[in-house]
C-alpha cells in the first residue's frame, strides 16, 4: 500500500512540476520577446541622428553603453549600406534571441541593428527553481506518509487484530468472544455487527444441533419401519403369488364359462333367427286361408242372400277380420320381442292415411250409432315421409277400442300439428270418445301387455291386452310418446305423438276450379264436431259456409238468404238428424219454389241399398257415406256444379255417388292377375269385376311374362311365390327389355302374404311399383290400382 502511495505521489509531483516549468519557460520566452522590442525600438530612437551624421563616435559611445546590459549576446550596427560600424559578440554564449531592425531619418534609410540577446541565466534559475520545488514536495509527502501511517497503526490496527482474532475463534465454533471498545465509530459498529452475526450463528448452530438429533432419531425409526415393511413386502408377495395362481385357475374357468356362453349366444341367435324365419312363414301361411276366407266372405256379402245366410256371412267375416287382427297383434307383439319390428320409410299423404282409418272404423261406429269425424288441422302438413302402415295400425287400434268402449254419441279423430321445423313435423294425433271412461287407478296398467281395466271387459268386449303396448312401442318408435285423458263413465282421449320428416318435393296439390270457389254452402247437421270440420275444409277451399244445427234452422236460414237475394247456392245435409231427417229435409227444399234450385248433397253414415235412387228422384245432386273422404268430397262438389251449368245434359239427371266418379274409365282398363292359388285367384278376380276391371288370369311367373308378351296390359297383379317362376323372378324379366315385352314399364302390384319387414323393400327392388298384403281388402285394392292406372279416354 505504501509503495503504491510513493509511486502516486511522485508521480504526481513530476507531472505538476513538469507543467509548472513549462508555464514558467513559455512567460519568460514572452517577457524576453518583449524586452527585445523595447532594445530595438530604444536603438532606432537613439542611433537616427548620428547614423544621419556619420557621427561614429556617438555610435560607439551608444554601442558600448547598450552591451553593459545583462541580456545583451551581441550587437551589430551598420550603415545604409551594410558596413558594420560597431560589432561586440559575447563569447560562449548561445544566442536564444537575435532580431534584426532598419534605422530611419525623416522617412529614409540610415542603417541598420542587429541585435542578439540570451535567456541562458533565466533557465539555469528556473531549473534551479524547479528542482528546489520538487524537493521541497517530495519531503513534504513523505512526511505526510510515515505520519499517516503511524496514525493508521494506532487507530485501526489493534481493533482489527482484535476482529481477525474473533473470526479465528469463531471459525473454531467459539462464538463468545469479547472486544475492547475501539475508538472508531465504524471500527464498533464492525465489531457490533460481528458480534451479532456471532451470535445468531451460534443460536442457529445451537438449533441445527437439535434439528440433527431429531432427524438421526427420525432415521432409526425410519429404518426400522423400513425393515418391517420389508418383512410385511415379502408376506404380500407371497400372498400375491397365491392370489395369481387362484386367479389364473379363475380366468381358466371364466374363459370356459365364456366360451360356453358365447356358444348358448350363438344357439340363441340360431334360434332368434328360427323364431324369424318361423314367424315369416307363420304369417305367411295364416294369411294365405285367411284371404280366401275373408275375400269370399265380402264376395257373398254382396250377393243375394236369405236373411239367415246373411247373418251366417257376417259372422264369418266379423270372426275372420277378429282373427287376422289377433295375428296381426301377436305377430307385432312376437316382432317386439324378437326386436324384429323395424320401421319402413316411404313417402306418403298423412291425409290418405287417415282416411284409410276411417273406411275400417267408420262402418263400425256407424252400425252402433256413432258419429265418426276426422278432423285434420289445415296447418297438418300431409305430404310426409315415415311408416303409414303403422300410424294407421295405431290409430285403427286407438278408434276400434274407442267405437268398441262407446255405446252412444261419437268418436273423432284429430290430427294436430306439434313442433315443427323446417325438415319435419310433429304430429299429435287424438282419439277421442264419449264411451265408458277408464278409472284413473287403472290407467298405469294401460300399456302394459296383456292388461286390461279388469278381466270382464275380456269377456264382454273381447281383446287381448296387446294393442296398447303395441301402439306404445309404435309410437316411441317414432318418436313419439302416447298417454290418455280419462275418468270413469266421462270417455277417454287416447293420444300419440309421432315424429316424421317433410317431403321434398310435393306433389301437385289439389287444383281448386273456380267452380266451387266463393259458392255459397250451408252445412246442415246436428253434430257440431261434423260442422266444424266441413265448414273449415270448405273455408280451406275458398268457399262461403254456414252452419246449421238441424233442419228448422237451415230451412229458416236458406228462406232468409233467398229474400235478401243472395241465395245458398249449395245445401249438405247430413241424414241422421233429430226431428225432420236429411231426407225429408230434402224434399221440402225442393217442393218449395224459392229454394229449389238450391244444389243438394245427402251424407249418410247407415246407408242402405236403393237408396241412391230415392235420393234422385227427391232431386239430392249428389248422396255421400260418411266419413267422406276430402279428396272425393273436392271431386263430388266440383261434379255438382258443373252439372247446373248444363241442365240439359241427360247424364246429370243422374245422382252423384261415391262410384260414379270414375266407373266408365274403369271399364277400359285390362288387368293381368298372377297368382297360383286357386281360391285367391278366384276373390281377387271377383273383387277386380266388383270394382269394374277386366281380368286375365295365369298361374305362374313365366306365364304372366308371356302374356304380356302378346298382350298390352294396363296393369299386373303379382303373387310372389309362385311356381316355375315367382313374382319377382318374372318382374325381373318383364322390366327387361330384351325379353321382349310390349310394355316394359307396366304397373306391377304385389300381392302377398309376406307382410314381414323388408318384404316390401324385396318386391320394390325386383322392379315392382306398389305392394298389398294379404287377406287383400277390396277398397284397399281399388285405391292402390286407382294411383297406378292412367285414365283412359
Ligand atoms: P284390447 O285388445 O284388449 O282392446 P288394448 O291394449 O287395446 O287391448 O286395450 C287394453 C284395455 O284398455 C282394454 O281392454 C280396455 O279395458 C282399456 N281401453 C282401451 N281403450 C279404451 C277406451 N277408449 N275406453 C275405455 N277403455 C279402454
Amino acid at each position: 500500500m505504501i509503495i503504491s502511495q510513493i509511486i502516486v505521489v511522485f508521480a504526481s509531483t513530476i507531472i505538476l512540476v513538469s507543467f509548472g516549468y513549462i508555464t514558467l519557460s513559455e512567460k519568460t520566452k514572452r517577457l524576453y520577446e518583449l524586452k527585445v522590442s523595447e532594445y530595438t525600438s530604444f536603438l532606432q530612437e537613439s542611433l537616427k541622428v548620428p547614423l544621419w551624421n556619420f557621427d561614429e563616435e556617438n555610435i560607439l559611445i551608444i554601442g558600448n553603453a547598450f552591451v553593459q546590459k545583462d541580456l545583451i549576446a551581441g550587437l551589430t550596427i551598420m550603415d545604409s549600406k551594410d558596413n558594420i560600424l560597431f560589432s561586440h559578440g559575447k563569447q560562449d554564449i548561445e544566442f536564444n534571441i537575435t532580431r534584426a531592425a532598419t534605422i530611419r531619418w525623416q522617412d529614409e534609410i540610415v542603417g541598420n541593428v542587429k541585435i542578439q540577446i540570451t535567456t541562458d541565466d533565466l533557465t539555469k534559475q528556473n531549473t534551479k527553481l524547479l528542482y528546489t520545488v520538487m524537493v521541497a514536495i517530495l519531503i513534504i509527502l513523505l512526511i505526510l506518509i510515515v505520519a499517516t501511517r503511524l496514525i493508521i497503526q494506532r487507530i485501526l490496527q489493534k481493533p482489527l487484530n482484535q476482529l481477525i482474532n474473533g473470526i479465528d475463534l469463531a471459525a473454531k465454533g467459539e462464538y463468545d468472544v469479547a472486544f475492547l471498545p475501539a475508538s472508531q465509530k465504524e471500527i464498533q459498529i464492525i465489531t457490533s455487527k460481528f458480534k451479532g452475526m456471532a451470535d445468531k450463528i451460534q443460536a442457529r448452530e445451537t438449533t441445527l444441533t437439535h434439528v440433527n438429533q431429531t432427524m438421526a432419531d427420525e432415521i432409526h425409526d425410519r429404518k426400522e419401519a423400513e425393515k418391517k415393511a420389508r418383512e410385511l413386502n415379502e408376506e404380500l408377495e407371497q400372498r400375491v403369488a397365491q392370489r395369481t395362481q387362484l386367479l389364473e385357475k379363475t380366468n381358466r374357468e371364466l374363459e370356459d364359462t365364456v366360451e360356453q356362453v358365447n356358444h348358448l349366444a350363438e344357439e340363441a341367435k340360431a334360434a332368434n333367427t328360427a323364431k324369424s324365419d318361423f314367424l315369416a312363414n307363420m304369417s305367411h301361411e295364416i294369411r294365405t286361408p285367411m284371404n280366401g276366407v275373408i275375400g269370399m266372405t265380402d264376395l257373398l256379402l254382396g250377393t243375394e242372400l236369405t236373411s239367415e245366410q246373411l247373418e251366417f256371412a257376417q259372422t264369418i267375416n266379423t270372426s275372420g277380420n277378429a282373427l287376422l287382427y289377433l295375428i296381426n297383434d301377436i305377430l307385432d307383439y312376437s316382432k317386439i320381442e324378437a326386436g324384429k319390428l323395424d320401421l319402413e320409410i316411404i313417402d306418403f299423404d298423412l291425409r290418405v292415411t287417415l282416411d284409410s282409418v276411417g273406411d275400417l272404423i267408420a262402418v263400425k261406429a256407424q252400425e252402433k250409432g256413432l258419429e265418426y269425424i276426422t278432423e285434420i288441422h289445415p296447418e297438418v302438413p300431409s305430404f310426409l315421409r315415415g311408416d303409414p302402415g303403422r300410424v294407421r295400425q295405431i290409430l285403427v287400434n286407438l278408434s276400434g277400442n274407442a267405437v268398441k268402449f262407446t255405446q252412444t254419441g261419437e268418436v273423432v279423430i284429430r290430427a294436430e300439428l306439434g313442433d315443427k321445423s323446417r325438415e319435419s313435423a310433429t304430429i299429435r294425433f287424438s282419439v277421442k270418445d264419449t264411451g265408458i271412461g277408464i278409472p284413473p287407478d287403472k290407467v298405469d296398467k294401460l300399456f302394459r301387455s296383456f292388461s286390461q281395466v279388469d278381466s270382464s271387459t275380456t269377456r264382454k268386449y273381447g281383446g287381448t291386452g296387446l294393442g296398447l303396448s303395441i301402439s306404445k312401442k309404435l309410437a316411441q318408435m317414432m318418436g313419439g310418446q302416447i298417454g290418455v285423458n280419462s275418468g270413469e263413465g266421462s270417455g277417454s282421449e287416447f293420444w300419440f305423438t309421432a315424429r316424421f320428416e317433410k317431403q321434398k318435393t310435393l306433389p301437385k296439390p289439389i287444383t281448386l276450379t273456380q267452380d266451387i270457389q266463393s259458392k255459397k254452402i250451408l252445412i246442415i247437421d246436428d253434430n257440431e264436431t261434423n260442422r266444424l270440420v266441413l265448414n273449415r275444409q270448405l273455408a280451406l277451399w275458398g268457399c262461403r259456409p254456414d252452419e246449421a244445427n238441424g233442419s228448422e234452422q237451415a230451412l229458416k236460414m236458406l228462406g232468409d238468404a233467398v229474400k235478401i237475394k243472395r241465395p245458398y247456392n249449395l245445401a249438405i245435409i247430413d241424414m241422421q238428424m233429430p226431428g225432420l231427417n236429411g231426407k225429408d229435409l230434402g224434399k221440402k227444399i225442393k217442393g218449395n219454389p224459392d229454394t229449389r234450385d238450391i244444389r243438394l248433397i245427402l251424407m249418410t253414415s247407415m246407408g242402405e241399398r236403393g237408396d241412391a235412387k230415392t235420393m234422385e228422384k227427391i232431386g239430392f245432386d249428389a248422396y255421400l257415406p260418411k266419413p267422406v273422404k276430402m279428396v272425393k268430397f273436392h271431386d263430388c262438389l266440383n261434379m255438382v256444379f258443373n252439372r247446373s251449368k248444363q241442365p240439359e245434359d241427360t247424364t246429370s239427371a243422374n245422382i252423384i255417388t261415391q262410384y260414379s266418379v270414375s266407373e266408365d274409365q274403369k271399364r277400359k282398363i285390362h288387368i293381368l292377375l298372377a297368382e297360383d292359388n286357386r281360391i285367391n285367384q278366384k276373390v281377387a278376380l271377383r273383387m277386380l269385376s266388383k270394382i269394374g276391371y277386366k281380368t286375365d288370369t295365369v298361374e305362374n311367373g313365366q306365364q304372366a311374362v308371356d302374356a304380356l308378351g302378346k298382350k298390352d296390359y294396363d296393369l299386373v297383379l303379382m303373387d310372389c311365390q309362385m311356381p316355375i317362376l315367382d313374382g319377382y323372378e318374372a318382374t325381373k324379366k318383364i322390366r327387361t327389355p330384351e325379353t321382349g315385352i310390349l310394355n316394359s314399364n307396366v304397373p306391377i302390384i304385389a300381392m302377398t302374404a309376406n307382410a314381414m319387414k323388408g318384404d316390401r323393400e324385396k318386391c320394390l327392388e325386383s322392379g315392382m311399383n306398389d305392394y298389398i298384403t294379404k287377406p287383400v281388402k277390396l277398397e284397399q285394392l281399388a285405391e292402390t290400382i286407382s294411383l297406378w292406372i292412367e285414365p283412359k279416354s
